[in-house]
């Protein structure tokens, strides 16, 4: 099953008007490679308008709430991220899950919400340099895994896993060709057994200090279908080359 890369931004919690020259800069470059996906996750506060400044380029947001409505300040619905004009969200970010006490089931059912209102989803998992050192990482992905995935999928495409080793994220730290190989694998044969044969059809990304002199040697990786990209997205210079290096031939 042929899987087009994505290389998704994840501009966290930077990024003001002055910031939209950047959207468009990105966007047209990502239209000069029509053979990768590209988007840009921006904070909540810029989904409008950087759909406006950026016509028919893939804007998402970083999160979302389950629920569809209701009284839980600050948070926002899949409907909202769609009345905004997002058509993707990460959910289940490390940041997130460190930073908020999200828990599998409730990645798990932001997943579903997300897929269920007709966006895309990218669902992170990854394990802590402690996991990692005490030779737990696998296993700790992958029950991270089993226990976040939706229940069911429809289409396989809109559906990325983001494998995104905690160590690795805004640490300049990289996770070894032979690691990402490694989960990548166990993550690909956890998806086949979870959705059959639509299993091969969801993108598996990396995430953690890519960059765009690292980035050739990872898309390099079996089963690494692009990547998710934090500092390195926030601007066109870095973001540009690490979506030429995806559009390369010979995948
Ligand atoms: C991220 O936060 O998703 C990420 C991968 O960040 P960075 O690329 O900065 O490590």
């Amino acid at each position: 099953m042929t899987r087009w890369r994505l290389i998704a931004g994840n501009w966290k919690m930077n990024g003001l008007s002055n910031a939209l020259s950047e959207v468009t800069a990105i966007a047209m470059a990502a239209e000069r490679h029509g053979e990768v996906d590209v988007a840009l996750c921006v904070p909540a506060t810029l989904i409008e308008r950087a759909v406006r400044a950026a016509p028919g380029f893939m804007i998402g947001g970083q999160d979302i709430r389950s629920e569809a409505s209701g009284a839980f300040t600050g948070d926002s619905s899949a409907a909202m991220l769609i009345d905004a004009g997002a058509r993707l969200t990460i959910v289940g970010h490390s940041e997130r899950r460190q930073g908020h006490g999200e828990r599998d089931a409730a990645v798990k059912a932001k997943a579903e919400a997300g897929l269920g209102a007709g966006l895309s989803v990218i669902l992170c998992v990854g394990e802590s340099d402690e996991v990692r050192s005490a030779g737990q990482a696998v296993a700790h992905v992958a029950a991270q895994l089993d226990q976040s995935l939706p229940a069911t999928i429809g289409d396989p495409a809109a559906l990325s896993i983001a494998y995104e080793p905690i160590w690795a994220i805004g640490t300049g730290k990289v996770a070894g060709v032979a690691e990402i190989g490694e989960m990548h694998a166990v993550l690909r044969a956890r998806l086949v057994a979870a959705y059959g044969d639509a299993g091969q059809g969801v993108r598996i990304l990396y995430g953690g200090s890519v960059k765009a002199s690292n980035a050739a040697e990872i898309f390099g990786v079996p089963d690494v279908d692009g990547a998710l990209v934090g500092g390195a997205s926030l601007t066109s210079a870095d973001f540009i080359p690490i979506i030429f290096a995806a559009a390369r031939p010979g995948r």
